[in-house]
Protein backbone atom coordinates (compact mmCIF):
# COMPACT_ATOMS: atom_id res chain seq x y z
CA UNK A 1 0.00 0.00 0.00
CA UNK A 2 1.20 3.62 -0.73
CA UNK A 3 2.44 5.61 2.65
CA UNK A 4 4.16 8.63 3.56
CA UNK A 5 6.79 7.97 5.66
CA UNK A 6 10.11 9.72 7.44
CA UNK A 7 13.90 9.35 5.38
CA UNK A 8 16.08 11.77 6.80
CA UNK A 9 15.48 15.54 7.83
CA UNK A 10 13.08 17.65 6.23
CA UNK A 11 13.34 14.23 3.40
CA UNK A 12 9.30 12.85 3.59
CA UNK A 13 8.79 10.20 1.09
CA UNK A 14 5.67 8.11 -0.39
CA UNK A 15 6.19 4.18 -0.53
CA UNK A 16 5.03 0.95 -0.80
CA UNK A 17 4.86 -0.22 2.09
CA UNK A 18 3.00 -3.58 3.75
CA UNK A 19 -0.77 -3.22 4.63
CA UNK A 20 -1.29 -3.13 8.35
CA UNK A 21 -2.72 -6.05 10.16
CA UNK A 22 -4.82 -6.71 13.26
CA UNK A 23 -2.46 -7.49 16.35
CA UNK A 24 -5.00 -6.99 19.44
CA UNK A 25 -8.43 -8.11 20.05
CA UNK A 26 -9.60 -4.20 20.39
CA UNK A 27 -7.69 -3.18 16.80
CA UNK A 28 -9.45 -1.81 13.73
CA UNK A 29 -7.73 -1.91 10.41
CA UNK A 30 -9.57 1.43 8.34
CA UNK A 31 -8.77 2.44 4.82
CA UNK A 32 -8.35 6.05 4.64
CA UNK A 33 -10.53 8.18 2.56
CA UNK A 34 -8.83 11.67 3.91
CA UNK A 35 -6.04 12.39 5.72
CA UNK A 36 -4.58 15.54 7.14
CA UNK A 37 -1.03 17.01 7.30
CA UNK A 38 -0.28 19.17 10.15
CA UNK A 39 2.27 21.52 11.75
CA UNK A 40 3.28 18.46 13.81
CA UNK A 41 4.21 16.50 11.00
CA UNK A 42 6.54 19.42 9.77
CA UNK A 43 8.10 19.08 13.39
CA UNK A 44 8.85 15.93 13.21
CA UNK A 45 10.15 16.03 9.82
CA UNK A 46 12.70 19.18 10.40
CA UNK A 47 13.47 17.93 14.04
CA UNK A 48 13.30 14.40 13.34
CA UNK A 49 16.62 13.37 15.45
CA UNK A 50 15.69 15.13 18.20
CA UNK A 51 12.01 14.30 18.06
CA UNK A 52 13.21 10.41 18.39
CA UNK A 53 11.84 10.02 15.18
CA UNK A 54 13.38 7.21 13.04
CA UNK A 55 13.73 6.09 9.91
CA UNK A 56 10.47 4.87 8.10
CA UNK A 57 8.27 6.26 10.55
CA UNK A 58 4.99 6.11 8.89
CA UNK A 59 3.37 10.04 9.16
CA UNK A 60 -0.08 11.75 9.66
CA UNK A 61 -2.25 11.28 12.52
CA UNK A 62 -5.66 12.89 11.11
CA UNK A 63 -7.77 10.69 8.77
CA UNK A 64 -10.93 9.53 8.28
CA UNK A 65 -11.92 6.54 6.46
CA UNK A 66 -13.86 3.24 6.48
CA UNK A 67 -13.73 0.76 8.88
CA UNK A 68 -12.46 -2.33 7.10
CA UNK A 69 -11.59 -5.27 9.87
CA UNK A 70 -12.66 -5.33 13.56
CA UNK A 71 -10.83 -7.36 16.52
CA UNK A 72 -13.00 -9.70 18.76
CA UNK A 73 -13.16 -7.39 21.35
CA UNK A 74 -14.41 -4.35 18.78
CA UNK A 75 -18.00 -3.12 19.28
CA UNK A 76 -18.66 0.29 18.97
CA UNK A 77 -17.65 0.44 15.44
CA UNK A 78 -18.58 -2.18 12.36
CA UNK A 79 -17.05 -3.10 9.18
CA UNK A 80 -18.58 -0.73 6.68
CA UNK A 81 -18.79 2.10 9.26
CA UNK A 82 -17.28 5.44 8.20
CA UNK A 83 -15.06 6.84 10.88
CA UNK A 84 -12.98 9.66 12.53
CA UNK A 85 -10.14 8.71 14.65
CA UNK A 86 -8.66 10.70 17.18
CA UNK A 87 -5.07 11.72 16.73
CA UNK A 88 -4.04 10.69 20.09
CA UNK A 89 -5.12 6.70 20.42
CA UNK A 90 -6.31 5.49 24.38
CA UNK A 91 -7.96 2.77 25.91
CA UNK A 92 -10.62 4.29 27.44
CA UNK A 93 -9.74 2.73 30.94
CA UNK A 94 -7.15 4.25 32.50
CA UNK A 95 -7.08 6.32 35.49
CA UNK A 96 -6.16 9.56 32.99
CA UNK A 97 -9.30 8.41 30.16
CA UNK A 98 -11.52 7.86 33.06
CA UNK A 99 -10.68 11.62 33.95
CA UNK A 100 -11.30 12.09 30.10
CA UNK A 101 -7.86 13.05 30.05
CA UNK A 102 -7.13 10.94 27.09
CA UNK A 103 -4.12 12.37 25.87
CA UNK A 104 -2.40 11.33 29.14
CA UNK A 105 -3.24 7.85 28.27
CA UNK A 106 -1.24 5.46 30.02
CA UNK A 107 -1.57 2.69 26.96
CA UNK A 108 -1.70 5.81 24.40
CA UNK A 109 0.08 7.83 21.75
CA UNK A 110 0.15 9.65 19.03
CA UNK A 111 -0.10 8.01 15.50
CA UNK A 112 2.46 8.78 13.14
CA UNK A 113 4.60 9.76 15.53
CA UNK A 114 7.52 8.74 18.28
CA UNK A 115 4.96 8.85 20.51
CA UNK A 116 3.61 5.14 20.75
CA UNK A 117 5.00 3.91 23.45
CA UNK A 118 4.68 -0.42 23.20
CA UNK A 119 1.09 -0.72 21.70
CA UNK A 120 2.58 -2.67 18.58
CA UNK A 121 5.53 -0.08 18.38
CA UNK A 122 6.43 -0.22 14.41
CA UNK A 123 2.69 -1.39 13.58
CA UNK A 124 1.15 1.62 14.77
CA UNK A 125 1.15 3.74 11.05
CA UNK A 126 0.60 6.99 10.21
CA UNK A 127 -2.68 8.20 8.71
CA UNK A 128 -1.19 9.76 5.69
CA UNK A 129 -1.59 6.09 4.02
CA UNK A 130 -4.17 3.54 2.13
CA UNK A 131 -4.54 1.85 5.51
CA UNK A 132 -3.88 2.32 9.10
CA UNK A 133 -3.99 0.23 12.16
CA UNK A 134 -6.34 1.71 14.88
CA UNK A 135 -5.58 0.57 18.20
CA UNK A 136 -8.18 0.40 21.08
CA UNK A 137 -10.79 0.92 18.23
CA UNK A 138 -13.46 1.50 20.99
CA UNK A 139 -12.44 4.52 22.33
CA UNK A 140 -9.63 5.89 19.46
CA UNK A 141 -12.60 5.89 16.48
CA UNK A 142 -15.85 7.23 16.14
CA UNK A 143 -18.77 6.51 13.30
CA UNK A 144 -19.88 9.58 11.69
CA UNK A 145 -23.47 11.03 12.26
CA UNK A 146 -25.81 10.29 9.29
CA UNK A 147 -25.04 13.52 7.76
CA UNK A 148 -21.46 13.38 7.59
CA UNK A 149 -21.13 10.15 6.05
CA UNK A 150 -19.76 11.15 2.24
CA UNK A 151 -16.48 11.55 0.52
CA UNK A 152 -17.65 15.06 -0.32
CA UNK A 153 -18.08 15.40 4.08
CA UNK A 154 -15.07 14.07 5.02
CA UNK A 155 -13.22 17.91 5.01
CA UNK A 156 -15.56 19.21 7.23
CA UNK A 157 -14.84 16.36 9.81
CA UNK A 158 -11.18 15.67 9.41
CA UNK A 159 -10.24 18.63 11.30
CA UNK A 160 -12.02 17.41 14.59
CA UNK A 161 -9.43 14.50 14.80
CA UNK A 162 -6.44 17.21 15.74
CA UNK A 163 -6.43 20.68 14.98
CA UNK A 164 -9.98 21.87 15.25
CA UNK A 165 -10.62 19.72 18.23
CA UNK A 166 -7.20 21.89 19.73
CA UNK A 167 -8.65 25.12 18.83
CA UNK A 168 -11.77 24.08 20.96
CA UNK A 169 -9.77 23.18 23.90
CA UNK A 170 -7.93 26.16 23.74
CA UNK A 171 -11.56 28.28 23.37
CA UNK A 172 -13.00 26.62 26.34
CA UNK A 173 -9.65 26.22 28.39
CA UNK A 174 -9.53 30.24 27.87
CA UNK A 175 -12.90 30.39 28.95
CA UNK A 176 -14.27 32.31 25.80
CA UNK A 177 -17.22 34.11 27.34
CA UNK A 178 -20.20 35.90 25.37
CA UNK A 179 -19.94 39.61 24.63
CA UNK A 180 -15.82 39.75 25.54
CA UNK A 181 -12.83 39.65 23.49
CA UNK A 182 -10.49 37.06 22.43
CA UNK A 183 -7.20 37.42 20.80
CA UNK A 184 -5.64 34.71 19.23
CA UNK A 185 -1.79 33.90 18.45
CA UNK A 186 -0.78 32.09 15.36
CA UNK A 187 -2.16 32.13 11.95
CA UNK A 188 -1.61 28.79 11.05
CA UNK A 189 -4.57 26.23 11.02
CA UNK A 190 -4.62 25.14 14.75
CA UNK A 191 -5.08 29.55 15.38
CA UNK A 192 -7.64 29.84 12.40
CA UNK A 193 -9.65 26.67 14.21
CA UNK A 194 -9.64 28.43 17.71
CA UNK A 195 -10.80 31.72 15.96
CA UNK A 196 -13.40 29.70 14.78
CA UNK A 197 -14.36 27.37 17.98
CA UNK A 198 -13.97 30.83 19.98
CA UNK A 199 -16.97 31.68 17.58
CA UNK A 200 -19.08 29.28 19.33
CA UNK A 201 -18.94 31.06 22.63
CA UNK A 202 -20.26 34.49 20.97
CA UNK A 203 -17.40 36.44 21.87
CA UNK A 204 -17.84 40.55 20.82
CA UNK A 205 -14.13 40.43 18.87
CA UNK A 206 -12.12 37.96 18.15
CA UNK A 207 -8.31 39.34 17.25
CA UNK A 208 -6.16 36.95 15.17
CA UNK A 209 -2.54 37.99 15.59
CA UNK A 210 -0.68 36.38 12.93
CA UNK A 211 2.65 37.55 10.76
CA UNK A 212 1.14 36.22 6.91
CA UNK A 213 -1.30 38.53 5.26
CA UNK A 214 -2.63 35.69 3.15
CA UNK A 215 -3.85 33.88 6.10
CA UNK A 216 -5.04 36.95 8.39
CA UNK A 217 -7.38 37.75 5.26
CA UNK A 218 -8.10 34.08 5.87
CA UNK A 219 -8.86 34.72 9.52
CA UNK A 220 -11.95 36.86 8.54
CA UNK A 221 -13.63 34.20 6.62
CA UNK A 222 -12.52 32.13 9.65
CA UNK A 223 -14.55 35.04 12.30
CA UNK A 224 -11.88 36.79 13.17
CA UNK A 225 -13.04 40.41 13.68
CA UNK A 226 -9.77 41.72 13.91
CA UNK A 227 -6.49 41.10 12.74
CA UNK A 228 -3.30 42.23 13.19
CA UNK A 229 0.17 41.63 11.91
CA UNK A 230 2.82 40.53 14.92
CA UNK A 231 5.83 42.03 12.22
CA UNK A 232 3.83 45.74 11.69
CA UNK A 233 1.32 46.54 14.54
CA UNK A 234 1.86 47.25 18.18
CA UNK A 235 -0.43 44.35 19.24
CA UNK A 236 -0.30 44.93 22.82
CA UNK A 237 -1.24 48.60 22.24
CA UNK A 238 -3.90 47.90 19.22
CA UNK A 239 -5.67 45.41 21.43
CA UNK A 240 -5.83 47.97 24.47
CA UNK A 241 -7.09 50.35 22.10
CA UNK A 242 -10.05 47.83 21.59
CA UNK A 243 -10.91 46.77 25.06
CA UNK A 244 -11.29 50.38 26.50
CA UNK A 245 -7.68 50.43 27.39
CA UNK A 246 -8.03 47.31 29.49
CA UNK A 247 -7.32 43.71 27.40
CA UNK A 248 -8.43 40.59 26.38
CA UNK A 249 -10.64 38.55 28.84
CA UNK A 250 -9.64 35.50 26.91
CA UNK A 251 -5.95 34.68 25.04
CA UNK A 252 -5.25 31.55 23.38
CA UNK A 253 -1.48 31.29 22.01
CA UNK A 254 -1.41 28.63 18.87
CA UNK A 255 2.75 29.86 18.82
CA UNK A 256 3.72 29.20 22.10
CA UNK A 257 7.03 30.61 22.18
CA UNK A 258 8.93 33.34 24.20
CA UNK A 259 7.63 35.95 22.06
CA UNK A 260 3.95 35.04 21.87
CA UNK A 261 3.96 33.86 25.27
CA UNK A 262 5.06 37.22 26.99
CA UNK A 263 2.85 38.91 24.23
CA UNK A 264 -0.13 36.30 25.96
CA UNK A 265 0.41 37.80 28.96
CA UNK A 266 0.37 41.62 27.99
CA UNK A 267 -2.65 41.63 26.33
CA UNK A 268 -4.40 39.51 29.13
CA UNK A 269 -6.81 41.96 31.35
CA UNK A 270 -7.05 41.13 35.35
CA UNK A 271 -8.94 38.05 35.89
CA UNK A 272 -8.15 36.88 32.15
CA UNK A 273 -7.58 33.01 31.30
CA UNK A 274 -4.42 32.27 28.64
CA UNK A 275 -4.29 28.59 26.70
CA UNK A 276 -1.57 28.20 25.27
CA UNK A 277 -1.54 25.24 22.88
CA UNK A 278 1.72 26.23 21.35
CA UNK A 279 5.10 23.88 22.10
CA UNK A 280 7.20 26.61 20.25
CA UNK A 281 9.15 26.53 23.73
CA UNK A 282 9.26 22.79 23.93
CA UNK A 283 13.42 22.54 23.89
CA UNK A 284 13.72 25.66 25.98
CA UNK A 285 12.89 27.35 29.67
CA UNK A 286 10.03 30.14 29.42
CA UNK A 287 11.35 33.23 30.90
CA UNK A 288 7.85 34.81 31.52
CA UNK A 289 6.95 37.38 34.44
CA UNK A 290 4.79 35.13 36.77
CA UNK A 291 4.79 37.88 38.82
CA UNK A 292 2.58 40.03 36.57
CA UNK A 293 0.64 37.29 36.41
CA UNK A 294 -0.15 36.40 39.70
CA UNK A 295 -0.66 39.87 40.61
CA UNK A 296 -2.82 40.14 37.97
CA UNK A 297 -4.84 36.97 38.94
CA UNK A 298 -4.17 35.44 35.55
CA UNK A 299 -5.16 31.79 35.00
CA UNK A 300 -2.15 30.11 32.46
CA UNK A 301 -3.49 26.88 31.07
CA UNK A 302 -1.10 24.94 29.12
CA UNK A 303 -1.72 21.56 27.36
CA UNK A 304 -2.95 19.47 24.81
CA UNK A 305 -6.42 18.31 23.28
CA UNK A 306 -8.02 15.41 25.03
CA UNK A 307 -10.06 14.34 20.87
CA UNK A 308 -12.16 11.64 22.72
CA UNK A 309 -13.64 13.78 25.22
CA UNK A 310 -14.99 16.71 22.47
CA UNK A 311 -15.42 14.49 19.25
CA UNK A 312 -18.90 13.33 21.30
CA UNK A 313 -19.65 17.11 21.37
CA UNK A 314 -18.63 18.92 18.03
CA UNK A 315 -19.59 16.33 15.58
CA UNK A 316 -23.26 16.91 15.42
CA UNK A 317 -22.05 20.81 15.77
CA UNK A 318 -20.22 20.02 12.62
CA UNK A 319 -23.38 18.06 10.92
CA UNK A 320 -25.63 20.94 12.32
CA UNK A 321 -23.87 23.45 9.80
CA UNK A 322 -23.03 25.84 12.27
CA UNK A 323 -19.42 25.83 11.78
CA UNK A 324 -17.33 24.52 8.40
CA UNK A 325 -13.75 23.03 9.36
CA UNK A 326 -13.37 22.08 5.93
CA UNK A 327 -12.43 25.61 5.31
CA UNK A 328 -8.66 24.85 6.67
CA UNK A 329 -8.14 22.88 3.41
CA UNK A 330 -6.64 25.39 1.24
CA UNK A 331 -5.53 22.47 -0.87
CA UNK A 332 -6.07 18.53 -1.77
CA UNK A 333 -3.54 16.69 -3.16
CA UNK A 334 -3.54 13.05 -3.98
CA UNK A 335 -1.52 10.60 -1.37
CA UNK A 336 1.12 10.36 -4.11
CA UNK A 337 2.19 14.08 -4.37
CA UNK A 338 2.41 14.10 -0.14
CA UNK A 339 5.64 15.27 -0.97
CA UNK A 340 4.10 18.48 -2.45
CA UNK A 341 1.86 19.00 0.54
CA UNK A 342 4.65 19.23 2.76
CA UNK A 343 6.15 21.49 1.23
CA UNK A 344 3.06 23.72 0.46
CA UNK A 345 2.97 23.35 4.47
CA UNK A 346 6.61 24.24 5.19
CA UNK A 347 6.70 27.05 2.73
CA UNK A 348 3.96 28.74 4.63
CA UNK A 349 2.77 30.05 1.14
CA UNK A 350 0.38 33.05 1.10
CA UNK A 351 -2.65 30.90 0.11
CA UNK A 352 -2.16 27.76 2.41
CA UNK A 353 -3.35 27.32 5.06
CA UNK A 354 -3.50 23.19 5.35
CA UNK A 355 -2.91 20.28 3.07
CA UNK A 356 -5.56 17.14 2.70
CA UNK A 357 -4.45 13.72 1.02
CA UNK A 358 -6.41 11.75 -0.63
CA UNK A 359 -5.47 8.33 -0.95
ZN1 LIG B 1 -6.13 5.43 29.02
Amino acid sequence: MKATYYHDRADVRVGNLPEPQLIQDGDAIVRVTLAGICGADLDFTQNGPEMGVQQGMRLGHEFVGVVEAVGKDVHAVKIGDRVVASAMFADGECHFCKKDLTSACEHGGLFGSPMFVEHGGEDIQGGQSEFVRVPYANTSLFTLPEGLRSAETDAKVLPLADNFSTGYHGALNAKVQPGETVVVFGDGAVGQSAVMAAGLFDPAQIVLVGRHSGRLAFGRRAGATHTLNGKTDDVVEQVKNLTNGYGAMSVIDTVGNQASLKQSLAVAQAGAAISVLGFGHLYEPVDAPYGDALFRNLTVHTGIVNVVAYMKTLLPIVESGRIDPSILFTDTLPLSEAVAGYELMRSRSEGTVKVALRP
